[in-house]
This record gives C-alpha cells, structure tokens and sequence, in this order.
C-alpha cells in the first residue's frame, strides 16, 4: 500500500532530522547537558511512557535514537510495519522538541509548544473520565477559513478537547476565533509540535490511570480504553505527516483525512473529503456518543467554555458579586404551582443595564419531580454553577445570595438574552437529573424591588436548610462524604463533608452531599464510610486519608478534619471565608469575601485567597464555609471557638446568634462575642492585641497554638 511505503519514507526523514539535530546539541551543550520540560515530573514523557526511560542529560539519548532505528525503522510495508515506523517519528520528533527546549522555552505566543503538568492536571482527569468527551488533534491546513472554523465550531460544541498543529491555527485566529486554555484548544505549534499531543496523551495515563512508565501494554491499552483521541489531518500531507499519524494510530487513534486515499484502513485511516462529515466520523471511529441537548439559544453549551473568564471589558452586564444584589433559589413545588419549560423574565432584560452594565438578579428555579426531595433542592441548586458556567459567554460563580454572574458582549451580539438561560437551565436540569425532575420553571427577576421581596424568603429556605444539619452529628453518622466539584479548576482539591462541617464555598452540606450521591452514585459526590478514628480530637480517619490520596492524585496523604494548624483540608478558590493563623494574639483571625478591608494578618481578603487557594495545604492558613465556624467541630483540635481573635463585623453579626449559644455552653461567657475583635479594634497586631487585652479574650491565656 502507497500509505505504507510514505510512511516508511517519512520515517527515515525524522529520525534523520533527529540524528542531525541530536548531534548538533551534544556538540553546542554537552552530553551532560540537562534535558527537559518545564514543569513536568514526567521527564520527556513519550520515551518515559513508552520505554521507561528516564532521560535527564542528552548523553542518554543517542543510545535511544539507535535503538528505534535498529528496531522500528525498517522498509516493512504492512499495517504492523507502518506502525512501527510511526512510532519511530513520535521519538525522533520528542528528541527533536527536546533539544528545543534546551536553551528555554522556544515558543511565542500564541504557540503553546509543550503543555505542562498544571495543564494536564486541569483537563486530564475530565478526559479519562469522558467529562470532555474526547480529544481532537487537527493538523495542516484546511481548505479555507470558514471550513476551519466549521470544523472548530463543531468539534466545540461537542465539548472535545482540541490540540492544533501547523496552518489550521492562524486560519483560525485570522477568523477571530479564541484559544487557549479557557476554551481548551490548545495551538501547540508547527511541524514536530505536535508531539505536544502525544505526550499530553501519555501522560493522562501515567498520571490518572497509574500505568508504570514502560509498561507499554498497558499503556496502549489505557489510550484505547480511556484517551479517546482521534486526528484530523486536513489538506496536502507529507511523508513525514503521514508517518506521524501512523505513529497515533500505533497509540490506536485513528485519522480522518480530508484528502483523497487510493486504499484506506477501515476503522484506521480513513477519507472523508465533507468537513461536516469529518468530525462525526472522528467520533464514531473512538465510539463517543455525543448527548446532544436541545436548547434552542444562540451560543453553545458545553465543558468547552467552563474556564472561560469574562473580563470587564468584554463584558455587557454582571449581577451580583456584591455590585448588584442577587440571589439563585432552586425550590420544590406541587405539580399545580408550575408550567413545565416557562421562562418569565421580570424587570429589564440585559439591553437595558444601568450605566455600569449591572442589573439585580433573581434566579428562581421551581422544580416538580414525583420522586423530587425537599433534600434535593440545594444540590440542583449548586449545579446551577456548571449548567451556566457551559454557556459561551456566561460566567458564574459562588451560590445563594452571594452569586456574581457575567454575560459577555459576545453573546449578547449573538442575540443571548436572559430567557435563553432560563432555556439552559431548564433544559440541562431535566437532562442531568432525569430521575428526580419532571417539570422545571425558571422565573427571573431583575427589577430591584422584586429581588429585595424574593431573597427574604430565599434566605429563609436557606437558613431551613442550614437548620436542618443542626441535630446531626459527626459521631451519629456512619459515612462521611466527598465533594469533588471544584477539580475543575483546582484539580488536587476536595472537600470531605461531615454533619458537621459543611463544604468551604458554604454550598455543600452533609446533606447535600448525601443527597448528591442517592441521586448519581457517579457524581461529584462520593461516600466514605467513617471507619474508627485514628484520633478523634484532630478528626483524623484512615478512611478519609485513603479516600484523599487517591482523589487528590496522590498530592495529599492525610488530613485533619478538626484542624487548621496541621494537615488542614485544601483550599479550592470559592470559599466564602478564610481563616488564617494571628500569632501575636495565640489565637486566629478570619475574614470574608465580602470584607474588603486589611486584616490582622496583614492581608486582604483577596491577597489571602491568591496563597490559600488552588488545592494546596497550607498549614495555619483555610478556606472554611461561614457556617463552619458555629460548628461544634470549628478548629476543635486547635482549641475551638475560643481562638476567634478577630472578623469583620458584619460576619459577627451574621452568627451573632449561634456564637452567643455555643459560647454559653462552652463556659465562654455571653459576652464573648464582642470580645472579639473587628475592624473597629483596626486591624494592625498591636491594635487588636491591645483591645483583646482589655476585654480580657480567652485565647491570650490558652497553650500556645504553634
Ligand atoms: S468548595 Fe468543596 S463542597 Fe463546595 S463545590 Fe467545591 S468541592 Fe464541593
């Protein structure tokens, strides 16, 4: 076969180009020269995963380029024969963008060259889950900017992960089109670049699937099993392309070529000359089945555009995020009390903003399901953030009356208007849960008068829920539970969720998450049970740490439920307060997302959450729930309540209340509430020590807390 014979040709042109820019780099560096990637444990991750080798000085190399050629390059003209030869170009090009990185990182913007652990942490547990439902590798050139953009539109909308090589990329920017990790379409480069792909691939399984480095079954099985790539190879191709290609397909990632074949491989290696046939074929070749929604709006809907970021600029309205009152409300109603599909917007759409382009907003989602539970309204509640978060263009985060919300000025030229989300939001609620929603009315409010009548009794729900928690105990259950919704973004971090500690970004209870878990056993949310304590003061359990090693990827080994000063919980990004160690008065100080303000601790809130967050453990410094802190269990194994040295006064207020009654029952007095200190104490050390000292605050006279 012709395809066979090119491949072959190919092959001998790369590993040539290999040898000759090997040899040019030994003789510039060095045999001792240090070879890497930037930010990778992985070493030069197709030799590590395919061979075992851990290369780390370019002297190691020559042995490997001799051996490929010995054993893989060779005129066989078979399917295995061109496999081989294809794996030898997937080392020849890694040796070759090896010595690129020698010096520094060789490539500009918007070239991404090698995509880093980080990158592969943010997206690669979503790919080897089928959360991002495959992985597309586009390479040349299409036959015009439309047809680029047709076949990038496409393979977006279906949510697959895109990885770029050669012309395809400018076409596509020349077309206005955005890349880059917010939209997951990733332009590595040109010409050997593309082994960005390949690596990227590998390292899914050496990183989430566990497979040893050269343990090449395994690893062949795992890219079949679990990294669902395919390639589109558009326009003229060259040997040295097509022996690339057969270089995936030793992987067992198949290609579609746009160009005509005397003789394809079923299943392999096939033409299909329709871009609008290329993608569907893609997808059928690696078995993904796409679920598509039936949303009639005018952008598209899909984990392509969860991390996308909407700035000010390109922004044309925003709701909340303390600018605007807002509030997002998902309750149960009898089947009388709803129309099925509604949407009744009440108040100004978004063509009519105040000058700063804001508007107040209520979100207020009714739900009727015969197998609905009063329950189940909060975990529907807080998938409102994902549901929004797919829209292109819309931008969400937080919960309750704290959510902030964008629309870009994208969509809004689109035609997107606020009844499309209420569209999104019905349409993906009654997809998601099929099992506990039947009907779903979405009723949005934007006129300040109705919003300020409709969050009272929103904050009534949610404070009867919050009640709800109040007789359950971590002693009483037999299992705690897992939240894992914030991975998207902070890949290592989870929230262990016990009766009585809820989740930090406030949303998640015990409850919740139970609730979560009765509804999809595959969800976010998983089961732990509790075990025997290895210290029941500290919260620490086997069963939680074995539970944590695995969903953290192994970057955390124990945690401390009960604590802040050793083995805390991570810290995702949304938490609705931080906790943080205040040395000068033996105590803690915490403030809120709310409080603008410097803190005792010489930090903003914002200041703080940039070293707190990203799902990193950092003693002495947590992100927390608001609630958390009139928990039995706040801090316990640090000495409690008693340490709250200083807060803001409005977070005072909040839990005025409940801190009053706990510190009655822990022999604290009444009156220590207002022996903690706020802004108006200030917020410089000597200042808050000097008023703590005058009220007499308990934490001065307790074991010191480090
Ligand atoms: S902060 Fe924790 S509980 Fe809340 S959504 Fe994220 S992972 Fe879940």
């Amino acid at each position: 076969m012709d395809l066979f014979r090119r491949a072959y040709e190919g092959a001998v042109i790369a590993a040539g180009y290999a040898q000759i820019r090997l040899d040019q780099a030994i003789a510039e560096f060095g045999e001792e020269h240090r070879v890497e990637y930037p930010e990778t444990a992985y070493f030069l991750p197709v030799i590590y995963a395919l061979d075992g080798i851990k290369v780390e000085t370019l002297g190691q190399l020559p042995a490997i380029l001799n051996r490929v050629k010995t054993e893989y390059l060779r005129p066989d003209f078979t399917l295995e024969g061109a496999k081989l030869n294809g794996k030898t170009v997937l080392f020849a090009a890694e040796i070759i963008e090896a010595c690129n990185y020698l010096d520094q990182k060789p490539y500009e913007q918007p070239w991404t060259g090698f995509l880093t652990d980080p990158v592969l942490r943010r997206f690669g547990i979503q790919l080897v889950d089928f959360t991002i439902p495959g992985f597309a590798v586009i390479l040349g050139r299409a036959k015009d900017s439309a047809t680029a953009v047709e076949i990038f539109r496409n393979l977006q909308s279906k949510g697959i992960m895109i990885m770029m090589c050669n012309e395809i990329i400018e076409q596509l920017l020349e077309a206005g089109m955005t890349l880059g990790i917010d939209s997951i379409a990733f332009p590595l480069g040109n010409f050997t670049q593309v082994i960005h792909a390949v690596n990227y691939a590998l390292r899914a399984g050496l990183a989430f699937g566990g497979v040893p480095g050269g343990d090449l079954e395994k690893h062949l099985d795992y890219q079949k099993r679990r990294v669902r790539v395919f390639v589109l190879a558009l326009g003229n191709q060259d040997e040295v392309r097509i022996a690339a290609e057969f270089g995936a397909m030793y992987l067992g990632h198949p290609t579609i070529t746009d160009q005509p074949l005397d003789e394809g491989i079923p299943d392999l290696y096939v033409s299909e000359p329709d871009p609008k046939k290329m993608v569907a074929l893609g997808l059928e070749m690696r078995g993904i089945k796409i679920k598509t929604l039936d949303i009639n709006v005018p952008v598209m809907i899909g984990p392509a555009f969860e991390g996308e970021t909407i700035r000010k600029a390109d922004m044309q309205v925003e709701f909340g995020g303390t600018r605007t009152t807002a509030f997002e409300w998902v309750t149960m109603v009898n089947a009388e009390e709803i129309e099925d599909g509604r949407v009744t917007l009440k108040g100004p759409d978004i063509d009519a903003t105040d000058q700063d382009g804001r508007l107040p907003l209520g979100l207020c989602i009714k739900i009727f399901g015969r197998k609905m539970q009063k329950d189940f309204e909060s975990v529907l509640e807080r998938r409102l953030h994902d549901v929004v978060n797919f829209g292109e263009g819309l931008w969400h985060i937080s919960q309750r009356d704290m959510v902030w919300m964008r629309i870009s000025k994208k969509a809004f030229d689109l035609g997107f208007r606020l009844k499309h989300l209420g569209e999104i939001i019905i349409a993906k609620l009654k997809d998601e849960f099929p099992a506990i929603v039947d009907r779903v009315e979405a009723v949005i409010l934007t006129e300040q008068a109705g919003v300020d009548a409709e969050i009272i009794k929103a904050r009534e729900a949610y404070n009867a829920r919050d009640e709800r928690m109040r007789g359950l105990t971590d002693e009483k259950c037999d299992a705690f539970y897992s939240c894992k919704l914030c991975q998207s973004f902070a890949p290592n971090h989870l929230c262990i969720i016990t009766p009585e500690r809820l989740g930090l970004c406030g949303a998640v209870n015990w409850l919740d998450a139970k609730a979560s878990y009765e509804i999809d056993h595959n969800g976010p949310n998983a089961i732990i049970e509790k075990g025997r304590p290895d210290d029941d003061v500290k919260g620490i359990y086997p069963s939680v740490n074995d539970y944590v090693y695995q969903e953290s990827n192994k970057q955390l080994e124990q945690v401390a439920l009960y604590c802040f000063m050793e083995l805390p919980m991570t810290s995702c990004g949304c938490f609705e307060a931080i906790i943080a160690l205040f040395p000068e008065a033996n105590g803690v100080m915490i403030t809120t997302r709310e409080y603008p303000g410097m803190t005792p601790c010489g930090m903003s809130f914002s200041t703080l959450a940039g070293s707190v967050g990203g799902g990193a453990q950092t003693p002495g410094f947590m992100g927390i729930g608001r609630r958390y802190i009139v928990s039995r269990k706040f801090i316990s194994g640090d000495g409690g309540l008693a340490r709250v040295c200083w807060m803001p006064k409005d977070l005072k207020e909040y839990l005025r209340g409940d801190i009053v009654e706990l510190s009655k029952e822990y022999g604290l007095g009444e009156d220590f509430i207002d022996k903690i200190a706020d802004e108006d104490a200030g917020h410089e050390p000597d200042a808050v020590v000097a008023y703590l000292t005058k009220v007499g605050h308990p934490a001065l006279g307790m074991d010191p807390i480090m």
